[in-house]
């Protein structure tokens, strides 16, 4: 609990509603989307940067941890105020400041909800890439510090790809600026992509400029059933090897599959291993052609019920599958770890097989949904919250995949960030003077260490 006189400075610079304390309130902000729980001392809401500013330098003040917070979507526990302290949450600073067609940017405030984005720039023909399946909630303040993806990341890449620049509240209260948002930015060193990725360690990023992509003119949309996870890896790898780019391509498991269909009765391969879904886009006269590419190699994985979406309608049909797949899977345990790791796409095949092994080593349910076109595997590992020898074993199936994706070189996070779940696994993933460098930088950027402590790195 925060001492009266910090309380009644936090009230008067953001005012009374602005600060919860309640039991309940502090229960809530105890948690994010991730398996990880410690509640704040004092949930505080910032309307603009100013408050930012006045509550950072307090906190500063007093040697108080502070971890900002978006909408609680993030699933590797860097929301988490693991060390207690203020929960600064930036929801409230949620103004798309300008959108200029022309120039194609958007100049928004980090509590900007990614999907209420998307719908301001449809009108003018526009759209913002990245797209978490979390859109409807998750905040582009919340996007850039996790550096997300989302289903267009094949033909898009992530956050760290579309972002122009910042405006940042430093640790010590300073205010900087980056990229395109600092006078002349064009011409100085570029910080904006220290900032991707860095889990509210570094500071707050109070403005963003984004860079926007043109709505496609047409898409083409697909599915396919494979009687192996190989066959469904292979024919992913062999798309992505002959150079065709598809906006989106899934993968949905058996497990996955039957969730769905038990769910929604929507008539899917029951018996399939995998099932793919694929998109392209672009102009209308480039699409046929990729998409005959697309088949050719699908059929030569042994695909069948090959179904192309005629419309708009039949094209929702088919990503319903997709989109239900997290919720289906509460039909079977009523939590589950998920993972990001992401390997070369020519291995995922092998990547894979090995999940689907280590299901069986551990006996426990996991259920594999992929971007697959960019080798980003989510491995859902299933549990009952109230069986701590299923978790444990959970947790050691989940120490068994990071530790492949890292022999087979890939990393442990394709979009979800570090947080608390990866931690253990820095080590391993980075060399000891890669380590020492982001110790530097963030020593140098809060000499406290109360910003986020305990994420990313063991400070
Ligand atoms: C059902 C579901 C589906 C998901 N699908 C995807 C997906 O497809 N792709 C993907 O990449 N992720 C996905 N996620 C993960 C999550 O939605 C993303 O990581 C998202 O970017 C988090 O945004 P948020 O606003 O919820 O941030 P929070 O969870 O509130 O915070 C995340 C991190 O950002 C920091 N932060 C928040 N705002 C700021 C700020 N203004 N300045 C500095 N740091 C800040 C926090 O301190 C924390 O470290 C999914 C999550 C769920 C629950």
């Amino acid at each position: 609990m925060l001492s009266q006189p910090i309380m009644a400075k936090l009230q008067q610079i953001v005012g009374k509603a602005n600060v919860l304390t309640s039991p309940r309130a502090l229960e809530v902000y105890a948690y994010d989307s991730s398996p990880f729980i410690h509640p704040p001392e004092a949930v505080v809401f910032a309307e603009n940067k100013e408050q930012v500013t006045a509550v950072v330098k307090l906190a500063a003040e007093h040697s108080l941890p502070l971890v900002p917070r978006g909408a609680g979507t993030c699933l590797s526990g860097s929301a988490v105020p693991w060390h207690g302290g203020i929960s600064l949450v930036l929801t409230k600073m949620n103004r798309i400041l300008d959108i200029d067609p022309l120039a194609g940017t958007a100049l928004v405030e980090p509590g900007v909800v990614n999907l209420d984005l998307q719908n301001a720039l449809e009108p003018y023909g526009l759209m913002f890439p990245p797209d978490p399946a979390s859109q409807k909630s998750a905040t582009i303040g919340g996007n850039i510090a996790q550096c997300a993806g989302g289903i267009r990341g094949v033909k898009f890449g992530v956050m760290k790809n579309h972002v122009l620049g910042l405006e940042v509240v430093l640790p010590d209260g300073e205010t900087v600026t980056t990229g395109m948002l600092a006078p002349a930015g064009q011409f100085a060193p570029d910080f904006t992509g220290i900032f991707h990725g860095s889990e509210g360690t570094f500071g707050i990023v109070t403005k963003v400029l984004l860079k926007l992509s043109p709505l496609p003119e047409k898409t083409m949309t697909a599915s396919a059933a494979f009687a192996s996870l190989d066959e469904a890896g292979q024919a992913v790898s062999t798309i992505i090897a002959q150079g065709i780019v598809p906006t989106t391509l899934e993968m949905l498991d058996n497990t996955l599959i039957k969730a769905v269909d038990d769910f929604l009765h929507l008539g899917l391969p029951r018996d399939a291993e995998a099932l793919l879904l694929v998109e392209v886009d672009g102009y209308a006269v480039e699409l046929e052609r990729q998409m005959d590419t697309i088949r050719r190699i699908f059929a030569e994985n042994n695909a069948r019920d090959f179904k192309m979406a005629k419309d708009e309608e039949e094209r929702q049909k088919l990503w319903l599958a997709r989109r239900s797949g997290n919720g289906a899977l509460g039909r079977i345990k009523p939590a589950y770890m998920v993972q990001d790791v992401t390997v070369p796409v020519h291995k995922l095949p092998e990547m894979l097989r090995f999940v689907a092994k280590v299901a069986e080593k551990y006996n426990i349910v996991i259920a594999q949904m992929a971007h697959a076109g960019d080798g980003n595997l989510h491995p859902h590992l299933l549990y009952s919250p109230d069986d701590p020898e299923e978790y444990h074993r959970v947790e050691e199936a989940s120490r068994e995949i990071f530790m492949k994706t890292l022999a087979l070189e890939g990393t442990l996070t394709g979009e979800h960030g570090i947080g608390l779940e990866k931690l253990p696994y820095m080590q391993h993933a980075f060399s000891p003077a890669d380590l020492e460098f982001m110790a530097i930088v963030k020593k140098a950027l809060d000499p406290t260490l109360y910003f986020n402590k305990g994420k990313i790195l063991d400070l």
